[in-house]
């Protein structure tokens, strides 16, 4: 395994969950007695720990009473995460199977970097069928920085697999930043415009290669073959 593959997951393997947006809301709700949903800000991009942060701060909260209970703020994400996960259906987006199966076959190690707790993207995948494909990840559950996220999954890349960090670590992401987090940790940017950001403010943030979405198996198979 000469190669890493790591991908964010919301908006690039799949979309967002109906249980994990009710999570939140249960979770604010649950440990620290506000109403709110995540759509008061535009959270695409951010980790957990960030959302959690700035959804209470606008709510009134200040950020020392927000930091007292935000890991009992994440569990109780996960605990209504996983009940209410077993009645969605999710899919992958388009493309998505086929680049993994491919991906596999050809010996490339494949991980996450994502801004969710680790249970709530291993449940998402799981249910979309393709969690057993990410040998590991850098979550929202273990830093608030998506910077540090990256370089713990290179780490854990070097420490489980014969893998050696050495310019051959590609990370695939739809929001700004993912290519910000990706070139600080000193890895290869790929943007896809299947979330909210236009090709243009991919490339602004840094992305060395911007694509439509991940259908594009033959393009993504000659970046990082290179
Ligand atoms: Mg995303």
């Amino acid at each position: 395994m000469n190669k890493l593959i790591l991908f964010d997951v919301d908006r690039t393997l799949v979309l967002s969950s109906k249980a994990h947006h009710k999570a939140f809301s249960e979770a604010f709700k649950k440990a620290y007695g506000v109403n709110a949903t995540i759509e008061i800000i535009n959270h695409h991009g951010m980790t957990e720990q960030q959302i959690i942060i700035e959804v209470l701060k606008k709510s009134g909260l200040s950020e020392q009473e927000i930091k007292s209970k935000i890991k009992e703020c994440m569990k109780v994400m996960v605990d209504s995460f996983n009940k209410s996960i077993e009645s969605e259906k999710i899919i992958p987006l388009d493309g998505v199977q086929e680049l993994l199966k491919e991906l596999e076959k050809n010996n490339f190690l494949m991980g996450l970097v994502t801004g969710n707790l680790e249970d709530i993207a291993r449940g998402k995948l799981k249910k979309a069928g393709i969690n057993h494909y990410f040998k590991i990840g850098g979550f929202g559950s273990d830093d608030i920085n998506r910077v540090n996220l990256v370089k713990l999954a290179i780490k854990r890349a070097e420490e489980n697999f014969t893998f050696e960090s050495n310019k051959n670590i590609f990370l695939i992401g739809d929001a700004p930043q993912d290519i910000k987090a990706g070139k600080e940790a000193g890895v290869k940017a790929i943007g896809i415009t299947t979330g909210i950001y236009s090709e243009k403010e991919l490339k602004e943030a840094g992305a060395d290669y911007t694509i439509a979405s991940l259908k594009d198996k033959k393009r993504i198979l000659e970046i990082i073959s290179n």
